[in-house]
C-alpha cells in the first residue's frame, strides 16, 4: 500500500504518456512549445507495464489514468491500454485528452478496456479556441467528444480551464452545452503549472466566480458532500439535477487532506503531488535490473514522504520545476 505519513492512502496513479501536446493552451505550455524529452528517456511499452504491473499487484492501485502531454499522441496507446486491461487486479483505467483524434481512436480504446474518459474544452468559439491553444482545432475536439459518446464511453466528462478576458464569459454556455449532449462538465481552477511561468493569482477565475456566474442562468443545489469522497470536483445539482456540475477549486479550495492520487512521469518519475518539488527516479533502477520488490519499496518511499498540501497559498510558493505536460494533468 501507498500510505504517507498523513494518513492518506493512494490508490489513484496519473500516468503521463508524453509530454509532447498538439495544442499550446497559454495555461500550460508556450506557443513554441518545450524542449520535449528524448525518446530514450522515456519509458518504453515493456518498461512501463511492468511498472504498472507493480502498481495494482503490490501496492494497492486501483485506477489508472493515462494523461500527457497529450496521451493519444503516444504510439501503440491502444496496446497499452490493453496490456493495463489484463493485469491483476484489474484497475479501472480512464483517459484524459484534448479529444483531438478520437473519431479514430475512441471505438478501438473501448475495446481494448478503456472505462471512462476526461476530454478538455475550454471554449465554444473558434476565434477564442485558436487564441487560447493557437491552433484551429475546436471541430477536430467536437467530434472527438461526439465519437467517445457514441464508442459507449459515456458518461463523457468534459474539463473546463477559464481564463480571465479570455474565456470567462463561457460558462453558463459551456454547461448549457454540455447538458444538451449529456457530458459531465467540471471547472478546474487554474493552477500555477504553466512551462512560462505566467500565472498570476488575481487573474485566475476563482470556483466563487464560476459558480456566481453560472447561478445567473442556472440554480445550483450543492450535491451530497459525503459522496464526494476524494473527487477533487465540488459538485452541484443543475436546475434541481439529475444533471449535476463540479468545480475544482485547487487553489481557492484545496482539497489535499483528501488526496488520493500519485503520478508516474513519462520519463519514470515518481511524483507524490502535482505541485511536488522532488521526483523519485524508477527508471535507473528498473534498467539497472532491480526485482519488483526493490521497486515497490522506492514507490513506497516516494509516497510516504508526501507533503499535507500543495503549498499554492504558501508564502514563497514555487512552482515545480517540471510543467504540468511533463508532470502529468
Ligand atoms: N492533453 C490532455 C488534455 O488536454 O486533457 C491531457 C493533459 S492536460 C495537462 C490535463 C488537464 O489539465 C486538462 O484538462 C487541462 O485543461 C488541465 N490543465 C493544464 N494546465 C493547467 C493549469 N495550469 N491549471 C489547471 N488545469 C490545467
Amino acid at each position: 500500500m501507498l500510505a504517507d505519513s498523513y494518513g492518506r492512502v493512494a490508490t489513484d496513479l496519473r500516468v503521463s504518456l508524453t509530454d509532447r501536446c498538439n495544442l499550446r493552451c497559454s495555461y500550460c505550455m508556450p506557443p513554441e512549445g518545450l524542449d520535449w524529452l528524448p525518446g530514450p528517456a522515456q519509458l518504453t511499452d515493456d518498461e512501463l507495464i511492468r511498472l504498472l504491473s507493480i502498481a495494482v499487484g503490490r501496492l494497492g492501485i486501483t485506477e489508472v489514468r493515462f494523461t500527457g502531454g497529450e496521451p493519444l499522441l503516444r504510439r501503440g496507446l491502444t496496446g497499452i491500454v490493453a496490456r493495463t486491461a489484463a493485469l491483476a487486479p484489474r484497475p479501472e483505467i480512464s483517459l484524459t485528452t484534448n479529444g483531438i483524434g478520437l473519431t479514430r481512436l475512441a471505438g478501438p480504446l473501448r475495446d481494448a478496456g478503456l472505462d471512462r474518459i476526461n476530454v478538455s474544452l475550454d471554449t465554444l468559439s473558434t476565434a477564442t479556441f485558436v487564441e487560447l491553444a493557437k491552433r484551429d482545432r475546436l471541430a477536430d475536439v467536437l467530434a472527438g467528444l461526439s465519437a467517445a459518446a457514441w464508442s459507449g464511453l459515456a458518461p463523457v466528462k468534459v474539463n473546463a480551464v477559464l481564463m480571465r478576458g479570455v474565456n470567462d464569459h463561457e460558462a453558463p454556455d459551456l454547461l448549457q452545452f454540455c447538458l444538451d449532449h449529456g457530458y459531465q462538465l467540471r471547472f478546474i481552477e487554474q493552477m500555477p503549472l504553466d512551462a512560462q511561468h505566467g500565472w498570476r493569482r488575481e487573474n485566475m477565475v476563482t470556483a466563487d466566480e464560476i459558480l456566481q456566474a453560472l447561478s445567473a442562468k442556472f440554480t445550483l443545489t450543492p450535491d451530497d458532500q459525503k459522496a464526494r469522497g476524494s473527487a477533487p470536483a465540488e459538485s452541484f445539482l443543475v436546475d434541481g439535477g439529475p444533471a449535476r456540475v463540479g468545480v475544482i477549486g485547487s487553489v481557492t479550495r484545496p482539497f489535499c487532506g483528501a488526496c488520493d492520487r500519485v503520478r508516474l512521469t513519462a520519463d519514470g518519475q515518481v511524483r507524490n503531488c502535482l505541485f511536488a518539488r522532488q521526483e523519485s527516479d524508477l527508471r535507473t533502477p528498473l534498467r539497472a535490473g532491480a526485482d519488483d520488490g526493490d521497486l515497490a519499496e522506492r514507490w513506497r518511499q516516494a509516497v510516504a514522504s508526501k507533503l499535507p498540501g500543495h503549498g499554492i497559498n504558501d508564502p514563497g510558493f514555487l512552482q515545480p520545476s517540471r510543467p504540468m505536460s511533463a508532470i502529468g494533468g
